[in-house]
Order: C-alpha cells, then structure tokens, then sequence
C-alpha cells in the first residue's frame, strides 16, 4: 500500500497465507495454536497475517478418517475469521462420499480440496483421483496439490527417477479437468530446475489452454535468492515470452508457506517468516521489469490472488444455487406479470405479439 506520492514506502501489506496445516506429519504433532502466532500479532515489517488457508495433514497419512478429521477441522476453525480451510482428501483410502457429506453438512466452510499423491503413493494417474475431480469440477472448487521434482544435489532435475508429484503428472490430471483450478503446490518442490519446470508448465498450460493451473510459493528460493519466484512472476506477464498474446497471467502465483511446518515452528518461526515475505518483496522490488509496478504486484501475490481463488463465493454452492433459482423464477414471474399487463393492454389495442414474448406470459 502506499501513501499518495510516496511510493517508495511499503507498509501494512495484508497477506493472506494460502498453505498451511494442522495435524501430523513426520512425527510431528501441528496445532492451531502454532499457527496462531502469525495472525495474532502485527508482523516486524508491519504487514499483517489477515487469513490463513489451512488443510489437515493426519488425513493425507490415513491417522484420521477423511470425515472425521475434516469435521474436527471444520469445527475447530468454525467461526473464526481469521482462517478458512481446505477439505484434506485421501483417494488411496478414502470415498469421496466423504466429502460430499461434509459439504453438505458445513456449507460455505471449505474453500477447495487439498491432495497428497506423494504421501499416499498414489500415483496421479489413478482412477481414484476422478470422483474428488468431478466433484471439484461440479462445485468449482480450487484443488491444491503438492508438487515436487526430483533434483541432484547441484539443482538441476534428475533425469533417472520422475517424482509422483512431478509437475507434469499434475499437468495431465489437470488437463482432464481443464477448467477446474489446480494448483501446484511449492511451484515444484526441490530447487533451481525444479522450479523452472513448474513454471515451463505453467506456461505451457497458459499457451495451450488445456488446464487451468495455479502455483503456490511455499518454499520456493527460501534459502536462495528470489530467482525463481521472480523469473515466475516476469514469465506469466509474457516478459522476455516471444509473441505473448495471454495478457497478465500473474494471477496464478500466490504467497503460501506451509506453516507451521518445519522452520516455520519454534520461537524463530515468526522472524523467519516474516525475512522470507520482505527477502520476496525486495527482489520484486529491485527488479527492473516488475519494479514500476511492483507495489500492485506485491498486493496481487500476497493477497489478491488467494482471495480471489479460494475466498471469493463459490457460485454453486447448493445455497446460492437456491438463492438462483429463486431469483429466476421471481424474474420471471415479475417479466410473467408485466407482460400480462401490456398484453391485456396492448390486446385492445390489436398489437400482435411476437412467440417470444408470448412464452413468457
Ligand atoms: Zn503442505
């Protein structure tokens, strides 16, 4: 945000975490309460933590039942603003009647579905994946997945074994379902090549049309320079892309962190965090092509993006698709009415109607 004439000033950017979890994982226990921590204070930069988008982990290892874990996730966030929650799918053991029901029992309360094929070993080619896709497709739900590449110990991808969460087997699911949003997790988890693969990918998918893919930025360049991140940001602008005719794809990429993850537990976590969100806004800041707007860049990666993918309403829910119905029908009972009266007046008058507007009476 920035005061009037003054742009070089950066203060108070609202974020929105759009990664982060609850429940176990590598023997570890994660709670609300490590996550608390980000929202419940103003960050040393000033920014604020405004909503964290959390999913549960004890599901994707099969601890927990998929309805039993989501609803204890569902409950524990319930009417608490400050977070909002993806429903944790397990397709190796799990029945998307699961899910079904937990949307119907908690409308409106989760965002999108979250998937872990390298947990469950679950390869993204199966079968199981396509009743959790359809009912993601039918309810226009964003679908979060973890992504990661194969690399050497010198960064660059390791050609002898393709990881499950490769990109590209993410890339081929999501092309089943190519308007449904998916999103890859850590833009390629490893590093340096893993990243640009995610990024050839998106692109790919952007040039091609066939997948609606998103990336998140967890962990990207975390101990390295913003390379990848900005490389990320200038290529879906079509910077540097010869014969770009897609517009400002930038809306692809957004901010997530995995907290409380790893480094992001512990009495550090909260000044790493927050070294992570400025060390990211520096480089989009010094670099040359996005500095001229970096400030709108910034407030899109940080928080517009994750609000517009996952927080805005949800069209079709089955709430809002009775709020539809209702509101056609009484359209058409108002149009019903006034044509009605027109008719009864214009009949005396021996105007002849059209079919069309006869239909509506
Ligand atoms: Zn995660």
């Amino acid at each position: 945000m920035n005061i009037a004439g003054i742009s070089s000033i950066n203060f108070m950017s609202k974020i929105i975490d759009s990664h982060a979890h609850v429940g176990r994982h590598d023997g570890e226990l994660y709670h609300k309460s490590d996550l608390d921590v980000f929202i419940k204070s103003t960050l040393s930069n000033n920014d604020t933590v405004e909503k964290i988008i959390v999913s549960d982990l004890s599901v994707l290892h099969s601890l927990q039942g998929e309805y039993e874990g989501n609803k204890a996730l569902a409950e524990l966030f319930k009417n608490n603003p400050k977070y909002s929650i993806l429903a944790s799918c397990n397709p190796k053991d799990g029945n998307v009647k699961n899910i079904e029901k937990l949307f119907k029992e908690y409308p409106n309360t989760f965002m999108g579905l979250k998937f872990h094929s390298s947990i469950q070993q679950l390869d993204l080619s199966d079968k199981k994946y396509e009743p959790y896709m359809e009912f993601a497709s039918k309810n226009k739900l964003p679908c979060l997945f973890h992504s990661q590449v194969n690399t050497l110990p010198d960064g660059k991808i390791n050609p002898a074994v393709k990881h499950i969460a490769d990109p590209e087997n993410i890339y081929s699911l999501a092309k089943k379902y190519p308007k449904t949003p998916v999103v890859m997790a850590h833009l390629g988890a490893g590093w340096k090549e893993s990243h640009d693969k995610a990024i050839d990918i998106l692109v790919e998918s952007i040039k091609k049309g066939d997948a609606n893919l998103y990336a998140d930025i967890s962990w990207v360049d975390i101990d390295e320079p913003q390379e990848h991140i900005v490389k990320a940001l200038k290529r879906l602008k079509g910077i540097g892309e010869k014969d770009w005719k897609y517009g400002d794809q930038a809306f692809r990429l957004m901010f997530g962190s995995d907290a409380p993850l790893a480094r992001f537990k512990g009495k550090d976590a909260l000044n790493i965090y927050t070294d992570f969100i400025e060390r990211i806004k520096n480089s989009i800041r010094n670099d040359n092509n996005l500095k001229p707007e970096a400030d709108k860049i910034i407030d899109d990666l940080f928080y517009n993006n994750s609000q517009k993918l996952y927080l805005s309403p949800k069209t079709n829910s089955s709430k809002n698709k009775f709020l539809i119905i209702g509101a056609v029908m009484c359209l058409v009972g108002i149009i019903g009415y006034f044509a009605n009266k027109i008719k009864q007046k214009e009949s005396k008058t021996g105007f002849l109607y059209s079919k069309e507007t006869a239909k509506l009476g």
